[in-house]
């Protein structure tokens, strides 16, 4: 479901080239959960930022459900709609939620389907029905200011599946919450995977997230990818 090949990305910055990927192979099978896990530093945030089409890889391939993203990434107004296209298949949380606090937690989940041009009518429906899913019906009209960060959270992840994705993508999604509340996050995260056929992808500097949710995983130092294969593997290798 979501493949990249020999990805590598540089930065520069004053003067400066940072390799912050370096030749990364990844392939995330449809329907899991994967978690890349690396410590500050390691590259994690650009390789997902690469996934989602933030960020331009400087060379090697990013394929998602069947479609090479980086051949999309061209320049050009074709491009740019295709690209719009593709970013709806895929959804993205984040450790900070990134809700609008001007708008209610319904308007932020609507926010995407606005852009999609989705009517009034149908987005609110649609809404409701993400609200429902993630067990905050009854908060649709509190501003994010009034919710507790798992709350937030659940909106984020709502908001993230508003177009349907097929990809979840997932940064550091539990790394602002207390331990109890990631739990929740993670078990919901899992749910979604099981009952939507949701395949995510999530970064994490935390091994007990991987152990938790986790089909498979990727270690990732210096940005490469020094072991993967499924969790119980992972743990087996001393
Ligand atoms: P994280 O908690 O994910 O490691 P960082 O604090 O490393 O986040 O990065 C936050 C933002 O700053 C990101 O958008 C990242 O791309 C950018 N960033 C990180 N390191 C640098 C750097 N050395 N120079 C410029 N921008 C950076
Ligand atoms: P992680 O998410 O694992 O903390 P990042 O992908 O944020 O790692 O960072 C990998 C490396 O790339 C780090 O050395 C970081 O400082 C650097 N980096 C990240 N974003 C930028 C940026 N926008 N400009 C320059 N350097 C960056």
């Amino acid at each position: 479901m979501i493949t990249t090949k020999d990805l590598t990305k540089v930065y520069r910055s004053r003067g400066r080239e940072i390799t912050a990927l370096d030749g990364v192979d990844l392939h995330v099978r449809e329907g899991e959960v994967y978690g890349v896990v690396g410590r500050s530093g390691a590259g994690k945030s650009t390789l997902i930022r690469c996934v989602n089409l933030l960020e331009r890889p400087s060379s090697g391939t990013v394929t998602v459900d069947g479609q090479d993203l980086t051949a999309l990434a061209g320049r050009g107004p074709r491009a740019g709609a295709a690209l719009r296209q593709a970013r709806t298949r895929i959804g993205m949380v984040f450790q900070h939620f990134n809700l609008l606090s001007s708008r209610t937690v319904q308007d932020n989940v609507e926010l995407p389907l606005e852009i999609l041009g989705v009517s009034g009518r149908e987005r609110g429906r649609k809404a409701l029905e993400l609200l429902d899913l993630v067990g905050l019906a009854d908060r649709a009209r509190a501003y994010p200011a009034q919710l507790s960060g798992g709350q937030k959270q659940r909106v984020g992840i709502a908001r993230a599946l508003a177009g349907d994705p097929k990809v979840l993508l997932s940064d550091e999604a539990t790394s602002a919450l207390d331990p109890e509340t990631t739990r929740s996050i993670l078990q919901l995260l899992r749910d979604l995977n099981r009952q939507l056929g949701l395949t995510v992808l999530l970064i994490t500097h935390e091994m007990d997230v991987v152990k938790a949710v986790c089909d498979s995983a990727a270690l990732m130092k210096g940005g490469r990818i020094t072991e993967s294969g499924t969790v119980p593997e992972l743990l087996a290798t001393p």
